[in-house]
């Protein structure tokens, strides 16, 4: 019974020796992050997806910290390069000659699926509905064209297909500082109630 207590409070001793080395490790070896790249890091779409040419938002943001170029995020498009730029202080880069990305979403052709999940546990944002065995869908609006999925489908029944332009799919580009007048005309005179 002795030796049992003796091993009992070696072993409370030492656990408690290790939780005071590692507690005095983690305060003095912290790695500070970047502010910047944090703040970045909080306008990309966290799709993970690796489009812009990083595996991963993380270490995209590190590289636009380091100079890269911040038009490099297909899936934050348009409306993200201009929250980085403001961020940064930087003019919006002007797109001229730059052949905007073709925007692709995936497409499940459901005859050939076979219910197996591993589309979806491949979706780094939930795009694909479904369950086992049973045929699964994706959710357009959701999907950023990551082709994660595409790979891992074993029947290759996923297929990315082009968006085209119409009048849902286009970027207007509006300005958001940009005010529109509205004229009130209900009492037979025209008065300016927004853009005075
Ligand atoms: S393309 Fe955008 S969403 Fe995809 S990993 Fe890069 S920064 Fe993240
Ligand atoms: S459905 Fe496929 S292409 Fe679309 S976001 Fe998910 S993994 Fe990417
Ligand atoms: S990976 Fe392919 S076969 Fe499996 S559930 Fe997804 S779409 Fe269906």
């Amino acid at each position: 019974m002795t030796t049992f207590y003796f091993i009992l409070i070696a072993v409370v001793v030492l656990a408690l020796i290790f939780g005071v080395i590692l507690g005095f490790a983690s305060v003095k070896l912290k790695v500070e992050a970047d502010p910047i790249v944090e703040k970045i890091d909080a306008l990309l779409p966290q799709s993970q997806c690796g489009q812009c040419g990083y595996p991963g938002c993380k270490p995209y943001a590190e590289a636009i910290a380091n100079g890269d170029e911040i038009i490099k995020c297909i899936p934050g498009g348009q409306t993200t390069v201009v929250k980085i730029a403001e961020l940064l202080g930087v003019d919006v880069p002007t797109m001229d000659g730059v052949a905007e990305p073709e925007v692709k979403i995936a497409y499940i052709h459901e005859d050939m699926c076979i219910g197996c999940t591993k589309c979806i546990q491949a979706c780094p944002v939930d795009a694909i509905i479904g369950t086992n065995k049973a045929l699964h869908t994706v959710i357009p609006d959701l999907c950023t064209g990551c082709e994660l999925c595409v790979a891992p489908c074993p029947t290759d029944c996923i297929t990315m297909e082009k968006v085209e332009k119409d009048i849902e799919h286009w970027d207007w580009k509006i300005d958001p500082k940009l005010v529109i007048p509205v004229l009130n005309t209900s009492d037979g005179k025209a008065k300016l109630v927004v853009g005075e």
